[in-house]
């Protein structure tokens, strides 16, 4: 009775940062936005409401799609929405990876990709960065079972990327899919989106919870050749994104002087934080992302990130124990200016 499936029943499960609900804090460990979104969007759900929420959303959220294709410049058949790009990364897991088959991925990054293979009852292979955070030709070396490979660019937690040569060459040498997750890359100073029109094994996912401040509506989209759409949305959940959620996103997106505005913010923060941090003691890796990775081998890290949460600020402490002395870090989102004065003060003033 009750039989779970032995990998459900084996896996650890994804656990997300921390999400404090009230009171207040500094929240600096999930890399949101720490600005309110375009005021476009309440107007938008707006009129949704009031035209009445009764009948079922577009399920292929085709408004959004025309708007993201005329700022992208990718055609609309090749965009496909989802719940928040986690839910992307679902169906192209879904779609490519089957049991005993093979999910690639760089490590250190993201580790929900490793999940995503265990709920296929599939297996994951963690290819290390070296210790400048570059790939190593094993990432690109083919076996039998490969199936999928995933590379966060900008990656998570170092903040660090591939260029755009570079990514060519690895979806060239690969003998599979690859999909760029570009959840950070509109705070880089180039992206890939393009380069699906160049290659039918390169996806490109995105996401509007970090750069668009829309964390808690959950949207988010995937770019790719329009032979796989049409095979991941087979995959999809028929409604995977409600009404109201595609029309914020759209009226979002469609805001591009707001982007504009607050990338520009978020990259001055971003310039003079990564000093202060090293000015107090922190090793540190150039970011192209909203987040600094801060590592100190003679410090204890998780001692400061218990000190910082007691007085509510919120850091996500790391550890890849796989990865030696630089795999245990405080990955610390770009906040506002205020926020990341009081976060460096209160560190540089604490005992280590
Ligand atoms: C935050 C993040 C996502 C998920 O974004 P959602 O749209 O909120 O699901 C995906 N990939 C990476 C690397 C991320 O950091």
């Amino acid at each position: 009775m009750n039989e779970i499936r032995k990998n459900i029943a084996e896996m650890p499960g994804y656990v997300p940062g921390e999400q404090p609900q009230a009171g207040s804090f500094i929240k600096l460990n999930t890399n949101e936005c720490p600005y309110l979104p375009s005021s476009r969007i309440a107007e938008a759900c707006l009129e949704v409401i009031h035209r009445g929420l009764n009948r079922y959303p577009d399920p292929m959220a085709n408004t959004f799609r025309k708007t993201v294709s005329g700022i992208l410049g990718v055609p609309a058949e090749y965009i496909m929405a989802g719940n928040g790009s986690d839910d992307i990364l679902t169906i192209l897991t879904r779609t490519f990876v089957g049991e005993n088959e093979t999910l690639r991925l760089p490590y250190p990054s993201y580790v929900l990709y490793k999940s995503l293979a265990q709920l296929q009852n599939a297996r994951s292979e963690e290819i290390p960065f070296d210790e400048n955070w570059h790939l190593t030709p094993l990432f690109t070396a083919p076996t039998p079972s490969l199936k999928l490979v995933y590379l966060p660019n900008p990656n998570s937690p170092s903040g660090t990327r591939l260029t755009r040569a570079q990514v060519l060459e690895v979806a060239d040498a690969l003998p599979c899919p690859l999909v760029v997750d570009e959840a950070y890359a509109d705070f880089a100073d180039e992206n890939c989106a393009d380069l699906v029109l160049q290659r039918k094994n390169i996806i490109v996912t995105r996401t509007m919870s970090k750069a668009y401040g829309l964390a808690g509506l959950r949207f988010g989209f995937v770019i790719a050749h329009p032979d796989l759409i049409q095979e991941f949305i087979k995959v999809k959940d028929s409604y995977n994104c409600d009404a109201l959620s595609i029309a914020a996103a759209t009226a979002a997106i469609s805001d591009t002087e707001w982007l504009q505005e607050t990338r520009a913010k978020i990259i001055n923060t971003r310039t003079w934080m990564n000093d202060a941090l090293k000015e107090i003691g922190f090793h540190t890796v150039p970011s192209h992302a909203n987040f600094i990775w801060c590592t100190q081998p003679d410090w204890d890290l998780k001692a400061i990130y218990s000190r910082l949460k007691a007085e509510n600020i919120f850091v996500r402490y790391m550890v890849y124990d796989k990865w030696g002395e630089n795999g245990c870090g405080l990955r610390i989102s770009v906040g506002t200016d205020d926020e990341v004065k009081t976060l460096v003060d209160r560190i540089a003033n604490m005992e280590k």
